[in-house]
């Protein structure tokens, strides 16, 4: 089986082949700055996957799910109000923390993430999550959303043992370096994709900033557009 391939998409937008063959995308603002414009249009998508109801994370998944019929996984009240918008009611989408659901053969798993959840109208999204996201060769990779630093992501790293930590460096709104270096010890996890970094200058820390605090974590900081495998 192949290798997990995951593009950074730019923000906290990434897109993941799966080894199965699977084409998925979370937190898909496809049209953030960073975003190259050949990404822009995806030509395929299996599974969409959302942490929280900020615009900046449900981006263009009303028009891609459209598009494509294809299923959205998210926490319960944002699953529905992207209902409201058009998508058809799936309650096998709509999940909450703890939960896991099985789209496409890929298994995503809803954690806690510590951080606010409003949509773009404003309308209640429930909280905002994270995913572990077991892939069908056995990967895991954890998918931290907007969140701080919190002590149970010693418990996601003991249930799920990712293979790989994505996480949001980039301060302001969600963890910096210095929360992230703490996150991957309580999480256990030896590489760690870094993310919301860079969009705006608010979003001020860095891939190098991380490996500094972090100089037993393998930093894999691919650029926009850029493919890593896993
Ligand atoms: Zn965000």
């Amino acid at each position: 089986m192949a290798d997990t391939a995951v593009t950074w998409l730019g923000h906290a937008a990434f897109r993941v082949d799966s080894p199965g063959g699977r084409r998925i995308y979370l937190d898909p603002w496809l049209g953030n700055p960073k975003c190259p414009e050949a990404e822009r249009s995806p030509e395929r998508v299996d599974v969409l996957a959302v942490t929280h109801g900020h615009g900046d994370h449900v981006g263009e998944t009303v028009e891609l799910a459209k598009r494509f019929g294809c299923p959205v996984v998210a926490q319960v009240e944002l699953r529905e109000w992207l209902g409201r918008q058009g998508l058809e009611d799936e309650t096998t989408e709509a999940f909450n923390k703890g939960g896991t659901v099985e789209k496409a053969g890929v298994r995503f798993t809803l954690t806690d993430a510590k951080h606010s959840s409003a949509c773009p109208d404003g309308t209640y999204a429930g909280e905002a999550a994270g995913f572990v996201v077991e892939f069908e060769n056995g990967t895991t990779i954890y998918f931290a959303g907007d969140t701080c630093v919190f002590g149970d992501m010693q418990l996601i790293g003991r249930i799920y043992e990712p293979d790989v930590a994505v996480l949001p460096i980039g301060g302001h709104y969600t963890m910096d370096p210095r929360e992230a270096a703490v996150a991957l010890e309580l999480l256990g996890v030896k590489r760690c994709i870094p993310c919301h970094y860079g969009t705006f200058e608010l979003l001020a820390g860095t891939p190098d900033e991380l490996r500094e605090r972090a100089p037993d974590v393998e930093v894999i900081a691919p650029e926009p557009g850029e493919t890593v495998t896993v």
